[in-house]
């Protein structure tokens, strides 16, 4: 039997790269792609780089970390009401090496949530919620072997991200008005055609719902694998309606039981997981328990400050990733970059001067 090739549609005609396909195997059904179980030291974790926003937000969290161990922000007891006292880790703070895991440095003092503080400061969850996790010792084995290329591409699990990578809300309190990245709608059919697709948010379940309305036909969001919200990230009633940072722990996923059937072999055993996911989201930290399994990509805060064609690079590279028998291992050795210089090629009977 011939491999089966289904050629990609929509962006596939107006970017560099040609041609893309993805095919089934002779056997019907997908390469496996089981990483080696071998146990490598896992090196560092690379720091990422810091947008201004982000930069911004960890020096705040740095100077009330020190503010804090002075005595200078716990002494109001009408604060500490709110949430109680938390202990925070600043986001890709240095590494500190643990029995070979990569762990973050040591929390740098409590810290509380007050009704004055920014718009953009989170606080991290409890440990009701999970706390802040850190890469498996297994994960981080699987990630460190070398990239291999597969013989035939395959339908890989692509999870998106909503406010940030396909979307902009200038008010959050009204999420039914936001602004779409360009070509966002384009690259959304394009990868439900072509992958395995979940959405997954960190707003709430209602407000998703609005975004997610419109952005995909009742159809598209029927093929979805799942669309998640707020209510998954196991957090404590607290959490769920405080400022706090969400973590995408792709585990939690990976064992849903809907998830897990979703997989196109899973009637042999296989599953979704390091080797054959990824996260498209613009926060790195979001992806922080498995963090070579994230495309970052800039946050989208406006046409405004929009780099060249984002969407369609992600496109480019999402290609390259069902070529991978470990997506976690490509991902560390070739993380996604944005190219300042990529142009897209008119589809063909498109003239430009
Ligand atoms: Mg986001």
């Amino acid at each position: 039997m011939r491999p089966q090739s289904i050629q990609i549609p929509g962006l596939t005609l107006l970017n560099n790269l040609a041609p893309h396909a993805i095919a089934a195997t002779s056997e019907g059904g997908f390469i496996s792609a089981a990483a080696p179980q071998s146990k490598v030291a896992a090196p560092a974790m690379p720091r990422r780089k810091e947008n201004k926003k982000t930069k911004a937000r960890r020096a705040l969290a740095e100077a009330q970390a020190v503010a804090g161990r002075n005595g200078h922000a716990h002494n109001n007891p009408a604060r500490q009401e709110l949430t109680g006292p938390r202990l925070y880790r600043p986001p890709n703070t240095s590494n500190v090496s643990n029995n070979g895991i990569t762990a973050r440095a040591t929390p740098s003092g409590p810290r509380i949530l007050t009704r004055d503080s920014p718009r953009d400061e989170r606080v991290a969850p409890s440990e009701a919620s999970g706390g802040i996790p850190d890469p498996s010792p297994l994960y981080m084995a699987q990630s460190s072997t070398l990239p291999c290329s597969l013989r035939q591409p395959r339908r890989i699990f692509v999870i998106i991200d909503l406010n940030g990578t396909l979307l902009y809300r200038p008010n959050k309190r009204q999420p039914f008005n936001f602004i779409q990245r360009p070509h966002a709608r384009q690259f959304l059919d394009y990868c439900i055609d072509t992958f395995h697709v979940a959405i997954w948010s960190s707003a709430r379940a209602e407000n998703v719902d609005k975004m997610v309305s419109q952005l995909l036909s009742p159809q598209q969001r029927a093929r979805c694998v799942v669309i998640w919200a707020r209510d998954k990230f196991n957090l404590s009633p607290a959490d769920y309606s405080a400022r706090v940072q969400c973590y995408k722990r792709l585990t939690s996923i990976w064992n849903d039981p809907s998830v897990m059937a979703s997989h196109p072999a899973a009637a042999h055993g296989q599953r979704w997981d390091q080797t054959n996911t990824v996260l498209v989201d613009d926060s790195a930290e979001k992806g922080r328990s498995e963090p070579y399994n994230i495309l970052q990509l800039p946050e989208f805060e406006g046409p405004k400050a929009e780099p060249p064609d984002v969407l369609p690079q992600v496109h480019d590279y999402l290609n390259l990733l069902c070529h991978q028998a470990n997506i976690s291992s490509y991902i560390r050795h070739h993380p996604f970059k944005i190219n300042a210089n990529y142009r897209l090629t008119p589809p063909p009977g498109v003239h430009t001067r």
